[in-house]
């Protein structure tokens, strides 16, 4: 059906084939998240568009906010998704101390370069003119979740504000609430009237069980909220070049999403025109095919056993070579990051010695880690931390 539609033999104009195969797209784009067979998507409440992969769905959903509620903000997870660029980071960081150290200034203006050219969920809703802030999250001692500081912000905001979560695989840190921390944080939601924004970029990476990482956001819908939610396929389908994804608001009746739909389009429309077709056809044609779709979610379960896998075997040899330190959260955290608490002398440490490369604060990712690998990993973050 699609081959016929984008076959420019065939004459037909680019605008259809967009058209065509980006609603497809969003038909099941949506069902991932929701469910296929949620009440939502079946009374049709559901507005969605394509969108230039996860970035592209948030920018787009921040870009809808400053239009429709110009007076909110965002308030982000503390901390949130970074977008390190270890070489700009490293030489801006070396250039940096030695004009500060001959000007004989203040160190803390390099950690605020640092932290502004790192925050990517931060400069997405700056560049959208939409004022950010931030809620507890990581509690650096447990290496865990700051499960009571995160409520309290929660009950502290003002009414109404919108909050962005990441339902499943948190990155940087690989910390998930429980589900019954997922219980609560909807509850007090709904008691401030706050809007949730799931950005949901590793759906599958957590558990290696699609419906199982959507959780968080099937008890946001049980609790009758309506939420948005930004869908990336870069990891979950290999397809990080071809950005794809796709934007979501849940609306109070179906007579809305027509609205809320042509809004966001429009928005889309005045900052890049139409979405890439190519990615997108690729995501729709396995999503629409039972026997396509189900080799996928095999193959998705595969890789996140495979990761689950690595971070025992890299927590295991931390042990066996007698470190001092405590390495459980290696296995306590979920996802494609391991948050691993080594310093930034550390992890320069372990580029210059080592060669091995990660984020300055000192997130892993797992992906990279092989059997090839680990124990020359394991051996190095030992010799840099004992
Ligand atoms: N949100 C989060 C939490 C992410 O980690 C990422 C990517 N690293 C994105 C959004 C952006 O995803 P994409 O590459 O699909 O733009």
């Amino acid at each position: 059906m699609y081959s016929s539609l984008i076959d420019p033999l065939r004459g037909i104009g680019r605008e259809s084939v967009s058209a065509a195969v980006s609603s497809k797209f969003v038909e099941e784009s949506v069902k991932l998240v929701y469910g296929s067979d949620s009440v939502v998507v079946k009374d049709g409440r559901v507005a969605g568009v394509q969108a230039l992969s996860g970035t592209g769905a948030c920018r787009l959903f921040a870009e809808f906010q400053r239009h429709f509620h110009p007076d909110s903000c965002i308030y982000l997870p503390d901390p949130t998704w970074s977008k390190y660029d270890l070489l700009l980071i490293i030489s801006l960081q070396f250039l940096l101390k030695f004009i500060v150290q001959c000007l004989n200034l203040f160190f803390n203006y390099i950690d605020e370069i640092q932290l502004y050219s790192s925050r990517s969920h931060h400069n997405i809703w700056k560049d959208a003119q939409v004022p950010d802030r931030t809620f507890h999250y990581y509690d650096p001692d447990s290496k865990g979740l700051n499960f009571s500081a995160l409520i309290d912000d929660v009950k502290n905001a003002p009414d109404g504000s919108f909050f962005l979560l990441h339902p499943c695989a948190h990155n940087p840190t690989g910390v998930d609430p429980t589900e019954e921390q997922w219980r609560e944080i909807s509850y007090q939601f709904k008691v401030k009237n706050h809007f949730p924004f799931f950005d949901m970029a590793y759906q599958g990476f957590a558990s290696g069980d699609l419906d199982k990482d959507a959780r968080a956001i099937r008890i946001f819908l049980k609790d009758d909220h309506l939420v948005g939610c930004a869908q990336s396929f870069a990891k979950n389908m290999g397809l990080y070049g071809h950005r794809v994804g796709c934007l979501s608001i849940l609306c109070a009746d179906s007579n809305q999403v027509g609205s809320i739909r042509s809004q966001l389009q429009r928005i889309a429309r005045a900052m890049y025109s139409s979405p890439p077709v190519h990615g997108v056809l690729l995501v729709s044609t396995i999503l629409s095919d039972p026997y396509l779709k189900s080799l996928w979610i095999e193959e998705v379960k595969t890789m996140a056993n495979r990761i689950r896998g690595m971070r025992t075997t890299l927590q295991d040899s931390l042990e066996r070579l007698d470190s001092p330190l405590n390495w459980e959260h290696i296995t306590n955290q979920v996802g494609m990051f391991c948050f691993s608490g080594l310093t930034p002398d550390q992890v320069d440490r372990l580029a210059r010695e080592f060669h091995i490369y990660m984020t300055h604060d000192g997130r892993i990712s797992m992906a990279g880690v092989t059997t090839g690998n680990v124990s020359y990993l394991a051996n190095a973050i030992h010799e840099t931390t004992r």
